[in-house]
């Protein structure tokens, strides 16, 4: 394994227990997690692709004419690698799980039956982000599509980083990823002066953004954007939009030692999604669903601010 790859695994682990140590209550979920996230950081130097000939100056005029620099219909993920994935997590997942044991079984029939297509599934994932198939309605729909979802990132963490260095990020600037067009799932507030970085849902590049900004309507109104914190981990905030009525959950890295995992962080702030959809604010994050039974008692202590 190279350097590059075994410090990945040291990085999650270390943000893991750093989490496990201050919020003991997202401890099994955190466990449970980190041997999916391994699965995944395993199959990452197998991926191979197909070369892409996108052109600098092709993808310069995109990036400055606000297109993203691939359309979905075109990706074209690691298949193979991808199936290998998908049966490696769904071991896990019944291993780990005993909640979502029985559901992963039945999978596993399905795709032994030929009663579910792993390649039509990835195939509609890619071209349609929460994609719903007719194939997929009696199944655990939540687990269906973490597991697709999880067993392509690797491929498409792949072609994000072969593509990330034609974007200009000066001529960006837009609330949604400048290499496939997704919305984030997290945003930080990074180095001294707080700049604003958002986290892509679907192929998880990261890039430059406004401060004061909705990712989702591209609000800049400061009258109706505001942010709410509980007071025991003011490093994390939601950032709620007023406008569209969409939250985004932030994690200020100023006041963290170390690196940050954005999946991870993600996990361990569960709680906050539900705070803010009890408030009336709409979110995306896929894995409420699925673990809602696990989420820690709410906290009560929230702080509301103007931004
Ligand atoms: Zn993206
Ligand atoms: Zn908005």
């Amino acid at each position: 394994m190279e350097e590059k790859e075994k410090s990945r695994f040291e990085e999650v682990e270390k943000r893991i227990e750093q989490i496990k140590r201050a919020r003991s209550s997202y401890v099994p979920l955190l466990n449970f997690f980190k041997k999916l996230f391994f699965a995944r950081l395993n199959t990452f130097p197998h991926i191979t692709l197909d070369e892409e000939d996108l052109q600098a100056d092709l993808a310069e005029a995109k990036i400055g004419n606000g297109f993203p620099l691939l359309s979905k219909e075109k990706i074209k993920v690691d298949l193979k690698s991808a199936q290998g994935l998908f049966q490696t997590l769904c071991q896990i997942v019944e291993k780990e799980n005993s909640e979502l044991e029985g559901a992963v079984k039945e999978i596993r029939e399905a795709l032994k039956d030929n009663k579910l297509s792993l390649q039509e599934l990835f195939e509609g994932w890619v071209k349609e982000e929460k994609y719903i198939d007719p194939q997929m309605a009696s199944f655990n729909f939540p687990l269906l599509t973490l597991l697709v979802r999880y067993s392509l990132q690797p491929s498409l963490q792949a072609i994000a980083s072969r593509l990330k260095n034609l974007i200009h990020e000066e001529l960006w600037g837009k609330g949604y990823c400048p290499i496939c067009g997704s919305s984030p799932f997290l945003s930080e507030l990074r180095g001294e002066g707080g700049e604003r970085i958002f986290f892509c849902s679907f192929c998880g590049h990261e890039w430059k953004g406004r401060r004061l900004f909705c990712p989702f309507c591209e609000n800049t109104n400061p009258q109706s954007l505001r942010y709410h914190y509980l007071e025991k981990e003011s490093e994390y905030r939601i950032d709620l939009c007023d406008k569209c009525k969409r939250y985004i959950k932030t994690i200020d890295t100023r006041k963290l030692e170390g690196v940050i995992i954005p999946e991870v962080e993600d996990i361990a702030t569960l709680h906050l999604d539900i705070l803010a959809e009890e408030d009336g604010f709409q979110g995306m994050n896929p894995l409420k669903k699925l673990l809602f039974e696990h989420t820690p008692p709410q906290q009560k202590d929230v702080k509301r601010r103007k931004t």
